[in-house]
């Protein structure tokens, strides 16, 4: 990895070399219910849209490589039989500008599965190889505990990552496209106390995190209290209205639709994001539900993320990003939990 510095002033310049392409970014969405600020990605063609001080996106940034509606194939009748055509396209090449760092792990998570699993998604891939990434620096949030989840820094996943000091950015550089791009400014090598700066911005950050979650043998607790009462609690206060998965930047389960015209002669195949919570999750063909009960439901997406995906991959597909508590209207949060289930006694 490479470090530079440039003035805060030239921001606006590298926007706008990479302007060419389509850049996605943090932008203002409007306001809650008590005048906070709200932020989503959307895609940003002015300089003065990017709003790299947001606290957190009401969404995760996946709509844009794991879209929620995606066409896997279509299908056209002709001489006598079915057709079948895939189109793995994908999108535009796209400028992420700003993720923060659970976001940027959160797709090194969901990688692992898509790109690197046994099935790998090739409508995913195609997406993933265009991206350009730009990382940004956050200050934590009350309800983050990225810091649990060791995801509270990003060594790998991006191409350049910005944290800004006093007037100036103190830039990592992992690519060789990066690395070209900073030509295009006023840039140059750190200094010592530059170099000083940027450590104390860290332990400074790192001082700021407030929620936690322990996660100690986390595995193994999971699996003792697979049957404790405290499930329940949760499952009785969950809506199952599926709103922790839209948001999670690493939930990627989906349901399959298969669409026929009125003219029987196309159709198509189509993919949806879905939710394990959502009451239909688990059904199969003769109606029989797996998980009809809403706690069965809530329990097995903790079980995915910290249980399953460990055993798969030795790390959690929890990035602690806290969005999944921000959203849910029944104020269930992963911290409080996981703190419940580790002080079960049945
Ligand atoms: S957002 Fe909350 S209420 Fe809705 S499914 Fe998730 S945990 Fe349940
Ligand atoms: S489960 Fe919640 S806190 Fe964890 S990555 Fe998903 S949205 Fe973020």
């Amino acid at each position: 990895m490479l470090f530079k510095v440039f003035p805060v002033c030239e921001l606006n310049r590298l926007f706008a070399v990479l302007q060419s392409e389509r850049i996605v970014g943090p932008v203002k969405k409007g306001e809650d219910q008590h005048g906070r600020i709200l932020y989503d990605f959307d895609v940003v063609r002015d300089f003065s849209d990017l709003h790299l001080d947001f606290t957190q996106t009401i969404h995760s940034a996946k709509k844009y490589f794991l879209p929620y509606r995606e066409n896997l194939c279509t299908f056209t009748f002709k001489d006598g039989d079915w057709q079948k055509e895939v189109d793995y396209g994908g999108s535009a090449p796209l400028i992420f500008f700003g993720l923060h760092s659970c976001d940027i792990n959160a797709l090194n998570k969901l990688d692992k599965v898509l790109l690197g699993g046994r099935y790998p998604n090739s409508f995913y891939a195609k997406n993933r190889a265009k991206m350009f990434i730009v990382g940004h620096s956050c200050t934590p949030q009350p309800f983050c505990f990225c810091k649990s989840m060791g995801t509270d820094s990003a060594i790998h996943g991006f191409d350049l990552f910005l944290t800004r000091l006093d007037g100036i950015y103190f830039a990592e550089v992992l690519s060789a496209r990066a690395f070209h791009l900073l030509e295009n400014i006023d840039c140059r090598d750190p200094d010592s106390e530059e170099h000083r700066r940027y450590l104390e911005a860290i332990a400074t950050r790192e001082s700021m995190f407030v929620a936690h979650v322990d996660t100690s043998d986390l595995t193994k607790i999971l699996d003792l209290e697979f049957q404790a009462p405290v499930w329940k609690e949760w499952g009785e206060r969950c809506l199952s209205c599926g709103t922790c998965a839209q948001v999670c930047p690493t939930c990627y389960c989906y349901g399959v639709e298969e669409h026929v015209d009125m003219n029987f002669a196309h159709g198509r195949k189509e993919k949806m994001l879905y939710s394990c919570n959502l009451l239909d999750f688990a059904s199969v063909a003769g109606g029989h539900n797996f998980r009809p009960e809403s706690h069965t439901r809530l329990k097995y997406r903790y079980y995915h993320k910290h249980r399953g995906f460990v055993e798969a991959f030795e790390e959690s597909l929890c990035v602690g990003c806290g969005r999944c508590g921000q959203s849910c209207l029944a104020g269930i949060t992963v911290p409080e939990v996981i703190a419940s289930v580790r002080a079960s006694k049945e």
